[in-house]
């Protein structure tokens, strides 16, 4: 089943009768990463005024630093010129709905995988887990020195963004 799949492309070809972005450069024009949250209640872009061509958005379950975000950091700062990252978690997020041992269960019972060696980073306090991104990437040795990391959160029933942290 694609049904929405198919949306997609529908929208698409409307999408595309305004396209008028095909000088953008590769690298990003404001020399940013931006970590968050998948949340569908979250769109970074006008959020934070983004426009096309600005911005690395790096999105995964909780906007936290697993290898992913690792790797995507790395390629970047080194190949495609960002010098500031900016790490922004949410209120209501899923990540705080769970622990690792209630998702190694229902995989478990459904798939029968045994998926107990991953830790899907979940969250506890979502005040500290900015906290602990930020402050984990700052300890990175293969992000580049003296980088600005900034950590917010943003609410999802006022759309504001509240600054936590920076370094
Ligand atoms: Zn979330």
């Amino acid at each position: 089943m694609v049904a929405v799949f198919d949306d997609f492309l529908e929208a698409n070809a409307s999408y595309i009768k305004n396209f008028n972005n095909v000088d953008l450069e590769l690298p990003p024009k404001r020399q940013v990463a931006v970590v968050t949250c998948m949340d569908a209640r979250l769109h970074p872009a006008p959020a934070l005024g983004i426009k096309l061509g600005d911005s690395h958005i790096i999105r995964n379950a909780g906007g936290r630093i697993d290898e992913g975000t690792i790797r995507s950091l790395v390629i970047s700062q080194q190949l495609l010129g960002t010098k500031e990252i900016v790490v922004l978690h949410h209120t209501d997020c899923g990540m705080l709905t769970f622990e690792n041992e209630d998702l190694y269960q229902i995989v478990k019972e459904k798939l029968g995988e045994d998926v107990s060696d991953r830790d899907f980073l979940p969250i506890a306090d979502l005040e500290q887990s900015v906290v602990d991104d930020v402050n984990f990437l700052s300890g990175l040795k293969v992000l580049a020195p003296d980088t600005p990391i900034s950590g917010a959160i943003y609410d999802v029933k006022t759309g504001a963004v509240r600054e936590v942290t920076r370094k």
